[in-house]
C-alpha cells in the first residue's frame, strides 16, 4: 500500500502503535468538461450524522461531486484492480479500514465488486479488516445469502488465476471470515435502534459499533423488541439459549470541523460504563471540536449544554443541569475521557 493510504485514525493502529491503512478500491469515474477522466469517490447521505461527512469534503477537494443520489448518473462505477490487490502485497499484519471514503454496501456498487473485496479480505488472512456500513440491511442480506460463500471463493480463485498468485493453504475460507470485523455507525438512540439489531443478525466473527459523531445518549442494554423481548446488545443474551450475538467493540467520538456539534460528556461516560459492566472493549476516539471547558480560551468560545443536547451560547448563566463545553479544536481537545486514554480492542 502506498504512503497516502496510511491513516491516522486511532482505532486502526496496531498493538505496536504502527498506523493502520485505508483501502478504497471502489471508484466513481466521470469525464469532466475538459474531456479528462476523473476518478473520484461516491456515497450518499443516510442520516443526520452524514451532514458534515469528512469523505465528501475530501472528495470535493479532489474534484469529486457532492454525495447525492442525483449524481449516480454522472458516473460509471469501477473497481481499481491495482488497489484491490494492495492488501495482498502488504506483508506486515495491519488493521485496514475498508472503503473509508464511501460505503461498500451502497446500492450503486455492483455485487460482483463486493464479492471481489471479500475475496481479497479472505485471501489476505494476516490482516484485520474493519468494515463499517450505514447500509446494514444490504450487508446482512448479502452475507446471509446461501450462495455467498461460494461466490466469494470463486472470485478469489479468479483473482488468483488471473494474477498468477500461488495457492495458500489458508485460502480455504472459514465462514464468516475470521479476520473481518463488521460494523455500523450510529449517532443517537433512534439510529442504534434501526441499525444494531440488523448488525447482530449479520454473520460476523466480531461486530463493532462506531458511535461517532455521538449526537445524543444511547442505551445499548435495554432494548425492547416488537415481540416484547428485552435484548441487551452488549451482553448478547435475552435469557434464551443459544444466546444471541452481541456487540464486541464500541467506539465513541465527537464531531470535528468548523460546524461540529458538541458531544455531552455524560453520553460518552454512560457508554463507557455500559461497556465496562458487560466486558465489551471500549475505544474513546476523540472529543472532536468541543471538550469540557477548561476556561482557557477567550470568552465566547464556551457553550452551555444539557444532557438532552440543548445548547446555549450564554455559559456565564449556568443552570445546575448544564455543562460548559469549549471550542478547543480537535487536536487540543484530545482524546482523554476523565483523564484516561481508552484504546481497547476486541480479542
Ligand atoms: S455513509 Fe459515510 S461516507 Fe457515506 S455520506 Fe454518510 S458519512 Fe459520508
Amino acid at each position: 500500500m502506498r504512503r497516502r493510504d496510511v491513516t491516522k485514525i486511532e482505532w486502526v493502529r496496531s498493538h505496536d502503535g504502527s498506523e493502520g491503512m485505508s483501502w478504497n478500491a471502489l471508484r466513481a469515474i466521470r469525464i469532466d468538461e475538459d474531456g479528462k477522466r476523473r476518478s473520484a469517490n461516491h456515497c450518499e447521505h443516510v442520516n443526520e450524522a452524514c451532514r458534515f461527512c469528512y469523505a465528501e469534503k475530501l472528495n470535493a477537494r479532489l474534484g469529486g461531486l457532492p454525495f447525492k443520489p442525483g449524481h449516480r448518473k454522472d458516473y460509471t462505477f469501477e473497481i481499481d484492480e491495482k488497489k484491490l490487490l494492495e492488501p495482498l502485497r502488504r506483508k506486515k499484519p495491519t488493521r485496514i479500514f475498508c472503503e473509508s471514503m464511501s460505503d461498500m454496501f451502497g446500492e450503486w456498487w455492483p455485487e460482483e465488486f463486493i464479492d471481489q473485496e471479500y475475496a481479497v479480505m479472505g485471501m489476505a488472512h494476516w490482516h484485520t479488516f474493519i468494515n463499517l456500513s450505514k447500509r446494514p440491511k444490504r450487508r446482512r442480506d448479502y452475507l446471509n445469502s446461501p450462495t455467498k460463500r461460494n461466490d466469494i471463493e470463486l472470485a478469489a480463485e479468479r483473482i488468483r488465476a488471473s494474477k498468477g498468485l500461488a495457492v495458500s493453504p489458508k485460502w480455504c475460507f472459514q465462514w464468516p471470515l475470521p479476520n473481518v470485523i463488521e460494523g455500523t455507525s450510529v449517532s443517537c438512540q433512534e439510529e442504534a435502534d434501526a441499525f444494531v439489531p440488523i448488525l447482530l443478525d449479520t454473520p460476523a466473527a466480531l461486530r463493532v459499533v462506531s458511535a461517532e459523531p455521538l449526537l445524543g445518549p444511547i442505551d445499548f442494554r435495554h432494548n425492547w423488541q416488537p415481540e416484547g423481548i428485552c435484548i441487551d446488545w452488549l451482553k448478547g443474551c435475552n435469557g434464551t439459549e443459544p444466546p444471541i450475538p452481541r456487540i464486541d467493540w464500541l467506539i465513541v467520538g465527537g464531531e470535528s470541523g468548523p460546524s461540529a456539534r458538541p458531544m455531552h460528556p455524560a453520553w460518552a461516560r454512560a457508554i463507557r460504563e455500559q461497556c465496562k459492566a458487560a466486558g465489551v472493549a471500549f475505544f474513546f476516539k476523540q472529543w472532536g471540536e468541543f471538550a469540557p471547558s477548561t476556561f482557557t480560551r477567550r470568552l465566547g468560545q464556551q457553550i452551555a449544554m444539557t444532557e438532552h443536547g440543548k445548547v446555549e451560547r450564554r455559559p456565564e448563566i449556568i443552570a445546575p443541569s448544564e455543562t460548559v463545553m469549549e471550542r478547543l479544536g480537535k487536536k487540543a481537545a484530545g482524546r482523554l475521557l476523565d483523564g484516561v486514554e481508552y484504546n481497547e480492542f476486541p480479542r
